[in-house]
Order: C-alpha cells, then structure tokens, then sequence
C-alpha cells in the first residue's frame, strides 16, 4: 500500500466515539494527552507482530491479526491486574498489503477494543519494503499499590492457571498442515484459540482485589511462564502433570504432542499464578461465577537447587524454560 494518502487514512481509523472522559487531546495532535486520576498507577505495555514470524497470510485473515495484536497487549494487562483503556498502533505496511487489507486489521483490533471499551489515541504510520510489521501499545491502570507481579510468590501458595493450555499450538498445526479428516468443531475451536485468544482481565482484576498474589500470562508457555515467577520470587514451583487442563478437542492428537504444546506451545493467553490457599478458595469460588475454568496445578516451596519441577506417575523432572529434558537428581 502506498501511504501518499496517509492523512485520508488516518482518518478512516480515526473513532467516532470515544469511551473515556480523561482523554484530553486524541488523533490528530503531535501526542495524546491524558488526564491521569487519582488513586490509581498507569500501566503501559507493548507487543509486536511480524508478519513471516507470529503470523503468514496463511494462518491469520487481516481481521484476526488486529484482533490478536490487540488481544495479547490486553493479556499483559489481565497478568498485572489492570485495565486496559486505551491504545496506540504503529504499522510498517508493504507494498503487496492494499488498504482495504490494513483497514480490515483495525476493524479487528476495533472488535476486541469495543468488548473493552478502549480507544484508539494515535499512532504511526510508515512503508516497508518486505514484511508487515504491527506494534501495539496499550495504556491501562490499577488501584494504587493493586498491580500483580511475578515477585510476590511465596510457599504454601497455590498455584493455578486458567482455561485450558495448549490448544493454540494445536490450532496452528491444523493451519500449517493439512489435516482433513479431523473433527469439524475441534478443528474450529482450535484455530479460534489461536487466532482470536481471550484474554482473562476479569480474572487479573479479581486477583489484584485479593491480596497478595503473583501472576503470568501464558505467552511463551506454561514451563517458561512458571520458571519467570518461580525466578522473581525466588521459589521453586512443583506442577502435577496429570492436573494440567486440557480441552476435549485437543485429546484427537497424542499424549506426547498435547503435553509438548501444553507446556511449551505457547499464546494460550491465559493466566497463570500463585496465591495462597485461603485465597485461592475464594478466587475459585469468583471465577465460577464468572465461568471462567480455573484450576489447582501446583504449590510453591521454599528454594531448592531448580526452579521449576514437574511431577509425572511419582517421578519429579526438571521444568526447563522450553520444557521439561532431564531426569532430577536421585530419582
Ligand atoms: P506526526 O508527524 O506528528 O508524528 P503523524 O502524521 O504521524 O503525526 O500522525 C498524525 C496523528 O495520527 C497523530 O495523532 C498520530 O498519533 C495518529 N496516527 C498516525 N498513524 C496512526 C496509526 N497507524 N494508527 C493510529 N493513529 C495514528
Ligand atoms: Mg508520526
């Protein structure tokens, strides 16, 4: 796409309506600029796509690709307890995307925006010469003091995570492969799972309300997220195997490969963490109402010599950061 109509086309994504009141100046000016409120700490995070790298023209219609590229900035605000409001775009478009395809992207990244009632507050606009590069920027916040961090774990918490795991690498499997014979509705649910994940900002904010807690969103894999909070606190985490939460679609492939995804697949975008067992009662008890499946994986200990261990028919291994390889000492 050629950007000598850069104007027009800030135009045609620029919201009609906006949800929030404290933003004082929006698209259109140099910068936006926002009443901050009291009582509360801004969150700001940040996550790129590439196309080639997190996504082809194969695997992501243009319309998922803002979807998802908005979704995981929400999940990193979900793992914070906050809540998103606002965000900005940059996009570097090459010439083999047309307008349309690129104005389909923000009607996707609109679509998630709108279930969170989040607005659009600028951006940049700039040509490339390969691949199409998207990099979004949310703004969120959090009651003074609230915010959810990896460092808080400590032993005798409880440590769960929610939804189920694995099914977006399933999902993409079915996109790159041709597999004909697989069960229709399995097949849709597994590719919803990865283009359009859902991220869990009613759970975030429910932990941040609880107390003490800490908290990862499952964007790199359940054994790398556990091995960052079990790292910032300085604990170890055992995970039980056979409590990992899986879906009934992704039961048509092996035992080997389901596990292989479900801890080191990734883009799950769920939440994992830990809290303590009095608290996690009730977190149970307000995800329930919420239908939200949340489950009991583990408990935190004090430091041992490896920070993350899983145990499997009694034998506990070493949870590397890409997954589990080598049999812990004395077993
Ligand atoms: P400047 O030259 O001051 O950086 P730009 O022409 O890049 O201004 O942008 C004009 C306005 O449009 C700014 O408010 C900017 O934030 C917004 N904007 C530019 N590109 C995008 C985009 N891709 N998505 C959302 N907003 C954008
Ligand atoms: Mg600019």
């Amino acid at each position: 796409m050629s950007i000598k109509d850069e104007f027009q086309f800030i135009q045609k994504i620029s919201p009609k309506e906006l949800f929030h009141t404290n933003l004082r100046v929006g698209i259109g000016d140099d910068a936006a600029v926002l009443q901050t409120e009291e009582n509360y700490e801004q969150v700001v995070c940040m996550d790129t796509m590439i196309e080639g790298i997190h996504f082809t023209k194969q695997t992501m219609r243009p319309f998922d690709i803002g979807y998802k590229s908005l979704a995981i900035n929400i999940s990193d605000m979900a793992a914070m307890g906050a809540i998103p409001k606002f965000y900005l775009v940059s996009i570097a478009i090459p010439t083999s995307w047309n307008e349309t395809e690129i104005l389909t992207i923000y009607e996707g990244m609109d679509a998630i925006a709108q279930r969170y009632k989040m607005d659009l507050i600028g951006g940049d606009t700039v040509s490339t010469k390969n691949d199409l590069v998207i990099s979004v920027t949310v703004i969120g916040e959090v009651e003074k003091g609230k915010a959810v961090l990896r460092s808080q774990a400590k032993p005798g918490d409880i440590v769960f995570v929610t939804g189920t795991l694995g099914d977006s690498a399933a999902g993409l499997h079915l996109l790159l492969h041709k597999c004909s014979d697989f069960p229709h509705h399995d097949y849709k649910f597994l590719i919803s799972r990865h283009q359009r994940p859902s991220p869990r900002v009613n759970v975030g904010r429910i932990v941040s309300q609880l107390g003490r807690a800490s908290l990862n969103d499952v964007s790199d894999g359940l054994a790398s997220e556990l091995n960052e909070i079990a790292e910032a606190s300085g604990m170890t985490i055992v995970i039980h195997k056979k409590f990992i939460p899986l879906s009934q679609s992704i039961k048509n492939f092996s035992d080997d490969v389901i596990y292989n995804w479900a801890l080191t697949g990734g883009e799950d975008y769920e939440l994992v963490g830990t809290i303590s067992p009095i608290h996690f009662k009730e977190l149970k008890k307000k995800c329930e109402k919420e239908g939200v499946p949340i489950t009991e994986i583990g408990e935190v200990h004090p430091p041992q010599s490896d920070f993350v261990i899983i145990e499997r028919d009694g034998r506990h291994e070493v949870l590397n950061k890409n997954g589990y390889n080598h049999f812990k000492k004395g077993d």
